[in-house]
């Protein structure tokens, strides 16, 4: 299967072989205990131990990762399990200074007064080197949230003994296998382009070890709905179409902010489907955000509606005129259009 194109295995990926009479994709089996007389066997008795709609999602996924799936409820879910269930009192960690802020607050609250080291650093290949001598563990997020900054994941995992573990939530296992590229652990916050609908928070860790982290899963109880489970699988076969879409909407969009005079620093690494640019001052971000009728200003990323916002407004470290931009699955004339007319709002005040 996994020698077939990317449509045709997420279309396929995580059901179950035929049966007679029933759906291609069971529905989702919605419990908490589950009938278990007498010995207790192989099949979850409880719903925080496994539940079977996770499973068909969890084997859906690794077709992608090509290693284990453990789900979690939410993309930071998947992070805090990533990072407990890696690092030991003494450990020392290298870890994003300008990614998702998330990471950071686990850190700062937990990791830190636990005993462990926490050397931020920005994602750029040369600052992570200097920082991972004596590293135990090395966390990467590239691209990074929200600058789109990336680093050179193989290079960096040929060279350290530290355990490597990425988030790759912006460019996602189907574009960017960073198991391929020598990672120990991926991290995925499935809440963005895998489910794609933004109706719902889900997240993932890949490993080759998923022992401890089922572990973790059970007695921290960051359960991922069997409801939720369903829907974010019935969103996998049309991932690798959507991103078709989006990616080919950003790359249009960067190649046309790059001619706006109105526009500075404009992004797109090629992967994903967030373009980054900036805009004069806030005010300026405002309007336009305003005056765009397709682009939703709302946080996130990932989703099929094309959404866009001003990242300073939640304290990021980027200029006020900062426009993180998601771009969905809109015809990409009609979107270009709709921004530039948007940008010559600007022009005009
Ligand atoms: N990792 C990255 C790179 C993110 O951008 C986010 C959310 O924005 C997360 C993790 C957390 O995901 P969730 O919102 O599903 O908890």
């Amino acid at each position: 299967m996994s020698r077939r194109g990317p449509s045709t295995r997420a279309t396929h990926a995580g059901l179950p072989a035929p049966e007679q009479g029933a759906p291609f994709l069971p529905g989702p089996v919605l419990a908490a205990p589950f009938h278990l007389s007498g010995e207790i066997g192989d099949v979850p008795g409880y719903n925080r131990d496994g539940n079977p709609t996770w499973a068909l999602y969890e084997q859906g996924l690794a077709e992608f990762e090509g290693v284990d799936v453990v789900l979690f409820s939410s993309g930071m879910a998947a992070v805090h399990a990533a990072l407990e269930t890696t690092l030991r009192p003494g450990d020392v960690l290298v870890a994003p200074s300008d990614g998702y802020r998330g990471l950071r607050g686990i850190a700062r609250d937990h990791l830190e007064p636990r005993g462990i080291e926490v050397r931020l650093v920005p994602t750029d290949d040369a600052a992570v080197r200097a920082a991972l001598p004596g590293a135990t563990a090395v966390f990467l997020e590239s691209p990074s949230n929200p600058g789109l900054n990336v680093v050179d994941i193989a290079a960096i995992a040929r060279d350290t003994d530290a355990f490597v573990a990425v988030d790759n939530t912006l460019a996602g296992a189907l574009h960017q296998n960073v198991f391929e590229l020598g990672a120990d652990m991926a991290v995925v916050s499935a809440t963005k382009y895998l489910n794609g609908h933004s109706d719902l928070n889900m997240g993932y860790v890949a490993t080759r070890d998923a022992a401890k982290l089922r572990a973790w899963r059970i007695l921290t109880g960051a359960l991922p709905g069997p409801f939720e489970t369903w829907l974010a699988h019935r969103a996998l076969p049309t991932y690798p179409l959507r991103l078709e879409r989006q990616m080919a909407n950003a790359r249009a969009l960067a190649d046309m902010l790059a001619e706006r005079p109105e526009v500075s620093d404009v992004r797109y690494p090629g992967l994903g489907a967030v373009v980054v640019f900036t805009l004069e001052s806030a005010a300026a971000g405002q309007r336009f955000l305003a005056a765009c009728e397709l682009v939703i200003e709302a946080t996130s990323f990932g989703g099929l509606h094309t959404s866009a916002e001003r990242r300073e407004r939640w304290g990021d470290d980027v200029a006020e005129g900062f426009i993180r931009f998601s771009c969905g699955i809109e015809d990409t004339a009609d979107l270009l259009a709709d921004v530039g007319r948007g940008l010559d709002v600007l022009r005009s005040t």
